[in-house]
């Protein structure tokens, strides 16, 4: 079709009247057509693509008409152009998701084994053990059980990204996701001397959502609630089921509250928070380990559940984290 190639090699329009119709140079698509226009599209110097219109009326091609056309071809360019980046870099998210899923394999063989051989020998399993040596220990058990947190991150979050995190949707009780929460919690709670009050109302409905994940945003805000907060200071976990008057999603929800009487955040370190590796420039907070991607993971958790999560927080009085959750339909 040497229009089309023309229209390819120089970048300019083409117009033909009374193309020829069958198997000869300048097909044309509709039948009784009697007019051809060949607009390229083109993303900088190239041409990516035509826009070939065809008439069964014999058309001008006025400078209106054609100016509006070259608009339509500069618009399919971007779209086009942006068609093509989304493709690239959603390739490259899964080549990324693949390399840390093989990095964190491969890292998970040694970290067992750190672990078990430390526990072993700060059981004194092949002989007594001084008390720097069980400090040096406990510096290195502490060390390894960060990696292992930062490898289990770092995998969710590239999953996330790369589409590949699979759910698994059920009805589960509120109060047996609190409780499991609670239980892995509470040493650490108890070891700061803080209090920890837990208010799940007997009658609640069940909550549609993944188990485990369920378990895995709870844990993280009630962890953060721990870390962030000083020794003696107040936690609270409450459920209620309420009307959803937040967003456009479940008519009625399971609203989740984390509530401390912690360090706070700052309005300014507010806006920062569910970013990836951001962690407050607080002196109090840097104390503490993180990673920084905990609130990231938690906050895409969240909405993949179709739920919603929000925080309010005063500097040095205390934060609140809120998320909402559908409940599960009773048939
Ligand atoms: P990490 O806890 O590993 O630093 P997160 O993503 O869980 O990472 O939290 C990001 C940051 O948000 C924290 O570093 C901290 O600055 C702030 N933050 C989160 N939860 C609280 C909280 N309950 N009280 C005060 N600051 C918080």
């Amino acid at each position: 079709m040497p229009t089309l190639i023309a229209s390819i090699e120089t970048g300019q329009p083409q117009f033909l009247s009374n193309p020829i119709r069958g198997n000869g140079t300048n097909q044309t698509l509709l039948k009784d057509a009697v007019g051809q226009v060949i607009i390229p599209i083109r993303r900088e110097s190239t041409v990516i693509g035509l826009l070939l219109l065809e008439s069964t009326q014999a058309e001008n091609n006025s400078e209106e008409t054609m100016g509006f056309l070259s608009r339509l071809s500069d618009h399919a360019a971007i779209a086009i152009a942006n068609a093509r980046l989304y493709t690239e870099v959603q390739e490259a998210n899964l080549a990324k998701s693949d390399f840390i899923s093989f990095v964190s394999h491969e890292l998970k063989t040694p970290m067992t084994s750190i672990k078990g051989f430390t526990d072993l020998l700060a059981a004194g399993v092949v002989g007594p053990v001084n008390d720097a040596q069980s400090n040096f220990l406990t510096t290195i058990r502490s060390n390894v059980d960060r990696m292992a947190t930062l490898v289990t991150d770092l995998t969710d979050v590239s999953r996330i990204e790369a589409g590949r995190l699979r759910l698994d949707f059920a009805s589960l009780p509120v109060s047996e996701i609190v409780e499991e929460v609670v239980r892995s919690t509470r040493a650490q709670i108890e070891d700061k001397n803080q209090k920890l009050t837990v208010i799940t109302p007997a009658d609640l409905p069940p909550i549609w959502g993944d188990r485990t994940r369920l378990i895995q945003i709870l844990t993280n805000l009630v962890s953060n609630a721990y870390k962030y907060t000083q020794a003696e200071g107040e936690i609270s976990i409450s459920a209620e089921c309420t009307e959803n008057v937040w967003d456009e999603g479940s008519p009625r929800v399971i609203h989740l509250m984390v509530k401390d009487s912690g360090y706070g955040i700052t309005p300014e370190n507010q806006k920062k928070i569910f970013q990836k590796f951001y962690r407050a420039d607080d002196q109090k907070v840097r104390d503490a380990p993180g990673t920084g991607l905990g609130l990231n993971i938690t906050k895409q958790l969240v909405e993949l559940q179709g739920g919603k999560i929000w925080f309010e927080s005063v500097f040095r009085v205390g934060t609140t984290f809120h998320i909402i959750i559908p409940i599960a339909e009773t048939a």
